[in-house]
């Protein structure tokens, strides 16, 4: 009786548990946040390797189940709380010690893979690694480059900080119940940094989301549509523009995250 409004797809395969932990290289000198534990069977192999797991279970009708399954385990911690609307920085500063290299191991819940992803790369915290389950086609977008057709905000937000790599393949056989689509392990590890760097990662973000709110149209005229299509707003565009040298008339797509970190710096000045 798994909910299908909650994505629960519940991993079945031990092998793919232990591909998943393997991929994260867990050892007792990390800490990991887990997202959506369901019954607990990715929890307990990673309890088994980290330090200590710090879970976010959403659902309580599923918390005496974890805590019977991960009973034997001393170095878990079980929040029931809505992954999108905790405050993250704080619970963690509550809960692990600091010492520890902290990693993101999830099977994600797919009906919120954007928001969860864009959330944990915009917090303050210092994240080292995730490692992450999701669809296939997210998967493939937050691999994209510049003028493919998958480039968007969320590509561009995580590679301002993070390498992305695909690990695996996962096919929808492997969850009870299936998923409709099929799924990838995806990697994202700190990258070295850009040649610049914004000024404002809140600005950055916004900027990013602002010049992909509506892909078909041109960089200007989302530009406008943030800031306003007053004669002011035209002529400092116009400057910043000219000054970065990138055409008005070119969709976001083709934007560079550098561009993108470039156009945000100047557009704060
Ligand atoms: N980790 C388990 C596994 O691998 O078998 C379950 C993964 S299942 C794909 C996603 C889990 O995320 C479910 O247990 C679901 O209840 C939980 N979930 C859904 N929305 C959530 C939210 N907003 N915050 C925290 N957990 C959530």
């Amino acid at each position: 009786n798994a909910k299908k409004s909650l994505g629960q797809n519940f991993l079945t395969r031990p092998q793919i548990l232990k591909d998943i932990v393997a991929a994260a290289d867990i050892s007792d000198a990390d800490d990991v946040i887990e997202v959506g534990p369901g019954i607990g069977a990715l929890t307990e192999q990673l309890a088994r390797h980290a330090h200590h797991v710090l879970a976010f279970e959403i659902d309580e009708n599923l918390l005496d189940v974890l805590d019977e399954t991960l009973d034997p385990y001393e170095n878990i911690t079980i929040v029931n709380a809505d992954i999108l609307k905790v405050d993250l920085p704080k619970v963690v500063a509550e809960n692990l010690d600091g010492n520890h290299t902290l990693k993101i191991v999830a099977n994600l819940p797919y009906y919120i893979t954007t928001p969860i992803l864009k959330g944990l790369l915009q917090s303050s915290l210092k994240l080292d690694q995730i490692v992450v389950m999701m669809q296939k086609e997210v998967a493939d977008r937050l691999n994209a480059q510049p003028g493919n057709k998958e480039y968007g905000s969320l590509s561009v937000a995580v590679q301002l900080d993070m390498n992305v790599n695909v690990e695996f393949e996962v096919p929808r056989t492997a969850f009870m119940p299936q998923p409709n689509v099929d799924s990838a392990i995806v990697k994202l590890t700190k990258r070295e940094p850009w040649p610049v760097q914004p000024n404002s990662r809140d600005a950055f973000f916004k900027t990013v989301h602002a010049c992909f709110a509506h892909r078909r149209k041109t960089l200007w005229n989302n530009l406008l549509g943030m800031y306003g299509k007053t004669p002011e707003v035209k002529e400092s565009l116009t400057k910043v523009l000219e000054k970065l040298s990138i055409k008005p008339g070119i969709r976001p797509e083709r934007l560079t995250v550098v561009d993108f970190i470039r156009l945000t710096n100047e557009l704060e000045k």
